[in-house]
Parts: structure tokens; sequence; C-alpha cells
């Protein structure tokens, strides 16, 4: 699990930023995800305030951050093994696992579906 940020735009106006070097926009009542320590630093950044001949915010920073914590984030890490659910096997790819299940097991996962195909056959009769 990872913690995660969204920024979140409170304004009916798109928000655009420069961030270093980087144009972000964020749509009206909408969110960006980022780093939290990002997101931190993102929302202290210097934003020069515009104001209008009647002395109203042009460009209001109406941000919100909103931590979360990213239960899928974690989740690549634990896929990137494939274990045999024969031998216990650990394998870092799912061709690697893939290879290993064709040269080992064909034959046993072959057999015992072929057979239990003729067992439930069987039952039918
Ligand atoms: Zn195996």
């Amino acid at each position: 699990m990872r913690k995660m940020a969204r920024v979140w735009n409170l304004d009916t106006q798109p928000y655009t930023e420069e961030y270093r070097g980087q144009t972000i926009t964020i749509e009206p009542e909408k969110f960006i995800v980022m780093d939290p320590n990002e997101a931190a630093l993102f929302l202290k950044a210097f934003t020069p305030v515009i104001k209008d001949g009647r002395g109203q915010y042009i460009n209001p920073k109406k941000l919100r951050m909103e931590l979360y914590t990213d239960k899928t984030a974690s989740s690549p890490k634990r896929e990137s093994k494939f274990q045999c659910m024969v031998d216990g096997e650990i394998f870092p790819t799912q061709r690697a696992y893939d290879e290993h299940v064709l040269k080992k097991h064909m034959n046993e996962i072959v057999d015992k579906e072929s057979k239990e195909a003729f067992e439930v056959s069987q039952g039918d009769l």
C-alpha cells in the first residue's frame, strides 16, 4: 500500500500552473493524483496573484489536498512473482512461469483434466 494524494481544484474554472517546467492543469471540481510530498510542494509553490480591474482574483488557488492509501499501488510488486501451484517454485515473469508449467506439469495437468472429464462423463451415465 502506498500513500497518495489527490489535489482537487475546488474552483469552477480550470486551474493551470507552471510547476517545475511542467504545465499542470486541473479541471474544475476534478483532481490529479500526485505523490504526497510533491503535492505539498505544489500547493505551497508560489503562484502570482492576478487581480482584475475590480480587485477580484483572476487566478486564485482553490486547491485542496486529500491523502489516501492506494491499495492497488502495491499489487504490481505482488504480481511480479508467479508461484507454481504444484511445487511452489517462484518465477519473476508470467512467461517464465508458463514455460515452467509447459515443461514440467503439462502432462500432469492434461492427465488430471482428461481424468476428471472421464469421471464426469462416467457419472452422467
Ligand atoms: Zn512447478
